[in-house]
């Protein structure tokens, strides 16, 4: 990851979480296209499985979006044994297929780990990535979400946003979050991975 230079610039990182979905992952690729910026998916395996997951998934990374695993039924995995955790992972590893990120990326559902699914994270081969600006735009299903996550990048030097590509807010308001993050200065520059 570039993320997290001491030069001066404040990079920012684009994530979402939970798609695809069909009508509101694409609208938000759109987006993210239209501002030449690369997202970051952190797709969940059992939407790959159904509908025009896969189909998703080949446009974003086609268009230059990064790929990435966050299990395949969303569980907390702090609540599974070691061969769930790897199942979960793999089965998803599998849909996600020639269009996964190098490295591979990982974000645990609800954040929620400790040093046992650490571990085993890593031994599967992944860098976890976390966030540090969590927008609530599954909470806030108005583009309230926008001001929150801007209240938290605005007094940051660097920004890695927890959005949600699942919610039509999301979708609708993304645009805006963007435009606001650039009008805070010609220092801000939108990075995903080296
Ligand atoms: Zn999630």
């Amino acid at each position: 990851m570039t993320y997290g230079s001491l030069d001066g610039t404040r990079e920012v990182v684009l994530t979402f979480d939970d798609g695809p979905d069909a009508s509101t992952t694409p609208e938000v690729i759109d987006v993210l296209n239209e501002h030449d910026i690369e997202g970051i998916f952190f797709v969940v395996g059992k939407r790959l499985a159904s509908s025009r997951g896969q189909e998703i998934i080949e446009r974003a990374y086609n268009d230059g979006h990064v790929i990435a695993n966050h299990t395949y039924s969303h569980p907390k995995l702090t609540k599974l044994g070691n061969q769930e955790i790897k199942d979960e992972l793999r089965k998803t590893q599998d849909l996600i297929g020639d269009f996964a990120s190098e490295p591979l990326l990982f974000r645990p559902p609800y954040g929620a780990t400790n040093a046992r699914v650490d571990k085993l994270i890593q031994e599967e081969g992944y860098l976890k990535v976390m966030w540090n600006v969590d927008t609530l735009d599954w909470d806030k299903r108005s583009k309230a979400w926008v001001q929150h996550g801007m209240d938290q990048i605005s007094n940051r030097e660097d920004s890695l946003v927890l959005m949600h590509d699942i919610h039509p807010t999301t979708a609708e308001h993304v645009n805006e979050l963007i435009t606001r993050i650039k009008s805070l200065g010609e220092n801000v520059s939108f990075v995903s991975y080296a």
